[in-house]
C-alpha cells in the first residue's frame, strides 16, 4: 500500500452505503433539524396551554391563604408543571420520537413499550425537579440581583449527583449491563484498558436493540460510577475487532480526558448566562403568552413562561452547543487513533453511524447542528491519521505512538481475532416487556439516534 491515498480511501469508504441509504440519512437528518423548531414550537404552545389554565395561580393561592409558605408552594406549584407539561409533551413526543424512529427502521418498539419508559422518565422529573426549582426560587428570593451567577453551582451540582448516580440506579431502568464476556474481544480491550489507563472491568455490553437500531456506544458516569457501554447493535451490525477497538477507544478518550467534568463545568457556566438572560426576557415572554397572573421571575407560578424563555434560549444555543460537543468528539477521535490505532475500524464503525447522522453536510449545517463531526470529515481524519502513522510496509509497529506501557501487550497482532462478534453469548434473553428511551437517559457524549 504504497502510496496510499487518504482522499480516495475517504471516497471508497463513502461510496460503500447505497445512494438509497444516502438519501435516507440525509431525509432523516434534515427532518431532525426541522424537528428543533417545531419542537420548540409545540414547547410554545403547550407553555400558554398551561399558562391559561390558571392552575399554578391557583396551586400557589391556595397554600400561601393567608400564610407564608414559599418553599411548600413552589414544590407543589413545580410539582403540578413538571406532570402537566410531562403529560402535554409526550404525543408531541410521541409524534417526533416514537413515530419517526420506527418509521426510518430504527426502532422495533411498540408504543406500549415507548410508553412505559417514558413513564419512568416522567416518574423522574418529578421527582428531580421540584427539588431543583425549589432551590432556584430560593437563590431568586435570596439574591435578587445575583441569582444567576449562584444558579451556576446548583446546576454543576444537579448535574454532577445525576451522573455519578446514573448509571447505578438510572440506566438499569432501562436497560441490562453485562460486563463484556470472557474471549478475543475482551482481552483486547483489557490490554488497550491498560495502556490507557482505563479500569478495563468498567466496559458493558447493554441491550440497546431494545430501544434502538441505531449503532452506538457511549460513556457515562463520573469518578467510581464512569463506565463505557457498547450497544448490543453493534455486533448485531456485524462489528469486528477493529471497529470494537476504535470504538472503545475513542470512549475511553472521552473518560481519560475528562470530558464529562469539562461538559460540566461549560454548561454550568452556560447556565447561569441563560437564566441571566431569561431574567431580562422573562416580562416579554409573559407578555407573549398572556400570563397576566404571574407575577416577576420570582413567582414559581412563572414556571412555564420561564420554561418558554428556557426553551428559546436554548434552540438559540444550538449552534454554540454542538460545537463545543464537536470539539469533544474530534479530541475522542484523535485519542482513539493514537492509542487504539484502527483507522479503518473506526472509518467502518463511522459509516454504519451514517444512517442517523448523513455523512457529508454542508459546512454551515454541521456547525449549526451536528454534534459530532460528519462522519465523512472524521473518516477523513481517520485515513490522514493512517497515512502519517501506518507505515506502508507492515512489519515493524510505528515508533510514534506514546506508549505509558513499557513493552507492546503481546495480544494484538491483527490476527487474531474471528470477525463474529455475535451477540447471543452476552445478551441474555432480557426480560420482555420493559423499554426505554435509548439515548437520552444515558448519554452524555455519545447521543444516538434519537438527537
Ligand atoms: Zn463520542
Amino acid at each position: 500500500m504504497l502510496g496510499f491515498d487518504p482522499e480516495a480511501a475517504v471516497v471508497a469508504y463513502l461510496a460503500t452505503m447505497s445512494p438509497e441509504a444516502q438519501a435516507r440519512a440525509i431525509a432523516y437528518t434534515r427532518e431532525g433539524e426541522w424537528l428543533l423548531l417545531f419542537g420548540w414550537l409545540a414547547t410554545l404552545i403547550i407553555a400558554f396551554v398551561i399558562v391559561r389554565t390558571n392552575v399554578l395561580v391557583r396551586i400557589r393561592e391556595r397554600v400561601e391563604q393567608g400564610r407564608d409558605r414559599p418553599t411548600l408552594a413552589t414544590y407543589l406549584v413545580a410539582l403540578a408543571f413538571t406532570g402537566m407539561a410531562f403529560v402535554l409533551t409526550l404525543p408531541w413526543a410521541a409524534f417526533a420520537q416514537w413515530n419517526r424512529h420506527r418509521n426510518y427502521g430504527l426502532s422495533n418498539q411498540t408504543l406500549l413499550e415507548w410508553l412505559a419508559e417514558q413513564a419512568i422518565i416522567g416518574a423522574l422529573a418529578m421527582i428531580v425537579l421540584p427539588i431543583f426549582l425549589v432551590l432556584l426560587y430560593r437563590l431568586i428570593w435570596t439574591f435578587r440581583r445575583t441569582w444567576w451567577l449562584w444558579a451556576a453551582p446548583l446546576v454543576a451540582a444537579f448535574m454532577i449527583i445525576g451522573m455519578v448516580i446514573s448509571p447505578l440506579y438510572v440506566e438499569p431502568l432501562f436497560n441490562t449491563y453485562k460486563p463484556a464476556p470472557p474471549g478475543p474481544m475482551r482481552d483486547a480491550i483489557v490490554a488497550l484498558a491498560e495502556k490507557t489507563g482505563t479500569p478495563h472491568d468498567k466496559i458493558y455490553i447493554y441491550d440497546g436493540s431494545r430501544q434502538s437500531n441505531a449503532y452506538t456506544a457511549n460513556v457515562s458516569g463520573l469518578f467510581g460510577s464512569a463506565r463505557v457501554a457498547l450497544s448490543d447493535t453493534m455486533f448485531k451490525k456485524g462489528a469486528d475487532l477493529a471497529e470494537v477497538m476504535a470504538v472503545v477507544g475513542h470512549e475511553m478518550g472521552h473518560y481519560r480526558r475528562d470530558h464529562i467534568l469539562w461538559a460540566t463545568a461549560i454548561y454550568s457556566i452556560g447556565a447561569a448566562l441563560g437564566f441571566l438572560l431569561a431574567a431580562w426576557l422573562f416580562p416579554l415572554f409573559r407578555g407573549l403568552l398572556f400570563a397576566g397572573r404571574v407575577g416577576g421571575i420570582e413567582d414559581p407560578a412563572g414556571l412555564p413562561v420561564l420554561w418558554a424563555v428556557a426553551a428559546t434560549l436554548g434552540l438559540l444555543a444550538t449552534p454554540i452547543n454542538n460545537s463545543i460537543s464537536r470539539v469533544m468528539e474530534a479530541d475522542a477521535d484523535r485519542y482513539s487513533l493514537t492509542w487504539a490505532r484502527e483507522p479503518d475500524g473506526m472509518a467502518e464503525a463511522l459509516i454504519k453511524t451514517a444512517e442517523y447522522r448523513a455523512p457529508s453536510p454542508a459546512r454551515w449545517e454541521e456547525i449549526v447542528f451536528y454534534s459530532h463531526p460528519s462522519v465523512e470529515s472524521r473518516i477523513r481524519t481517520a485515513m490522514r491519521w493512517k497515512a502519517a502513522n501506518m507505515p506502508p510496509a507492515v512489519a515493524a509497529p510505528p515508533p510514534a505512538a506514546p506508549a505509558p506501557a513499557p513493552a507492546e501487550p503481546a495480544p494484538e497482532p491483527p490476527v487474531l481475532i474471528e470477525r463474529e462478534l455475535e451477540t447471543p453469548g452476552y445478551l441474555p434473553p432480557e426480560p420482555p416487556a420493559k423499554t426505554t428511551d435509548p439515548s437520552q437517559a444515558a448519554e452524555t457524549t455519545e447521543p444516538p439516534a434519537k438527537e
